[in-house]
């Protein structure tokens, strides 16, 4: 068993209270993932990720398969034991980096030729060499390979895209039902002495287990959810879970056939792609509205690449499970703080000696101990610690977004505290 998805509530508008289990965490959803492109979460350590209950975060296959090299990371026990990482992680196909590669890429039936952007060498990825470098990394949830639909395409050109996207999920499916096994902590996973039944439950906070063995390197647990009851077989069979990738441009009638196809192959989950790629808000809604009643109840449902604040939260209240963005990361170390009074850009002058904290709503540990002039001054100074704590704010509030929308949506009787900010898309997407 690879993902079990429990549902446990849901609202007369969609909306979804779910339960991911994986194999090293179980994830409770509507969740934001935050991304960690290269291995990291810019300017934010694991062990504070975890403090503020980051289940899931995310890592990128085009950066890490460039640097250091998926078959370094498989060497060394796959990215959970790499970053020291013991919750559960998802990573992307690598397409959507490749795709926006633009002048240094070709794309081909057989997948696409591209140039690093770090020093210009030639590389490839097909569905099949995705798949396989993102069972070497070893995040619980990987994604099929899938080409990215520009913004704007015409009907045309989308369904050309279509059609590609559809031969290399078939493919991507393949490879991953024959390979799956391979995933480096599967072999760990069953090695790992454990009585025939034992009680797991999520780790302390900041708590991945130092073995002596293993030169200090935080051992990763593969573990069940709290409260789990796991079996040693159940543990043996537990390997990655792969994601169908919906596109079809902004056409309802190719989105529609997309979703149709892919369920049909039955993968773990299902993810909306090609959303947050310059469209005007209305349609991103439009095509979500449209595809989600198309997937599965019981698989969860991922929309990529969004969004701001007010987005996250309408787009769960419909039924979405799953989101990611590098907004509130990026959003940060360019000192645009997200607060339950609105955008902040801790820069300004106004904040000089503004000793109130970031976001007096805010419980997390940079409202709690620091004032906005330090921020401002941080960021004045060119201190690295500004984006450090800038970060740590901004996650916190979507992480707190999520938090209090689960308990809503769980209760539909609580009233939703989550006030957010007025939204338009910005470069930073
Ligand atoms: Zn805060």
């Amino acid at each position: 068993m690879s993902l079990r998805f429990n549902l446990i509530a849901e609202t007369a508008a969609g909306g979804r209270r779910g339960r991911i289990v994986l194999p090293h965490a179980t994830v409770e959803t509507p969740v934001f993932m935050p991304v960690g492109t290269a291995g990291s979460v810019k300017a934010v350590a694991q062990d504070v990720l975890e403090s503020l209950g980051a289940e899931i975060i995310l890592g990128n296959t085009y950066h890490l398969y460039l640097r250091p090299g998926h078959d370094a990371i498989r060497r060394m026990g796959g990215l959970h034991r790499f970053i020291s990482w013991p919750r559960a992680l998802l990573t992307d196909s690598g397409g959507f980096q490749v795709f926006s590669l633009n002048s240094l890429r070709r794309v081909t039936e057989e997948g696409v030729q591209f140039r690093s952007h770090l020093d210009g060498s030639s590389h490839s990825f097909t569905p099949e060499h995705s798949i396989d470098v993102q069972i070497a990394l070893g995040a619980d949830i990987i994604m099929a390979f899938d080409e990215c639909t520009e913004y704007p395409a015409d009907h045309t050109r989308a369904e050309e895209s279509l059609r590609l996207t559809m031969a290399w999920a078939r493919r991507s499916l393949a490879h991953f039902r024959a390979h799956r096994h391979e995933v480096p902590w599967n072999d760990f996973a069953a090695s790992v002495s454990r009585p025939a039944v034992v009680r797991a439950s999520t780790p302390p906070l900041g708590s991945a287990t130092l073995n002596p063995a293993q030169n200090g390197v935080p051992q990763v647990p593969c573990t069940g959810g709290p409260g789990m009851d796991v079996s040693e077989s159940e543990i043996r069979l537990r390997t990655q879970c792969l994601f169908g990738i919906v596109q079809g441009g902004m056409y309802r009638d190719l989105r529609r056939q997309c979703a149709e196809q892919l369920t049909a192959m039955d993968f773990d989950g299902y993810a909306i792609g090609g959303l947050s790629v310059g469209e005007p808000r209305e349609l991103t809604l439009e095509i979500i509205s449209e595809v989600l009643p198309l997937l599965p109840k019981d698989k969860p449902r991922y929309v990529m690449g969004v969004g701001y604040p007010d987005e996250i939260e309408q787009y769960a209240r419909m039924g979405v499970d799953m989101m990611d963005c590098v907004l509130p990361t990026r959003a940060a170390r360019h000192a645009l703080l997200f607060t339950s009074e609105g955008r902040l850009n801790i820069k300004n002058k106004q904040f000089a000696e503004d000793q109130s904290p970031p976001d007096p709503a805010c419980t997390c540990p940079v409202c709690r101990r620091y004032s906005r002039a330090y921020l401002r001054h941080l960021m004045q100074a060119g201190e690295p610690l500004s984006a450090t704590l800038n970060t740590i704010h901004n996650l916190a509030y979507y992480l707190g977004i999520m938090h209090r929308l689960r308990a809503s949506l769980e209760s539909p009787s609580l009233a939703p505290e989550t006030r957010s900010c007025s939204s338009s898309p910005t470069t930073d997407h």
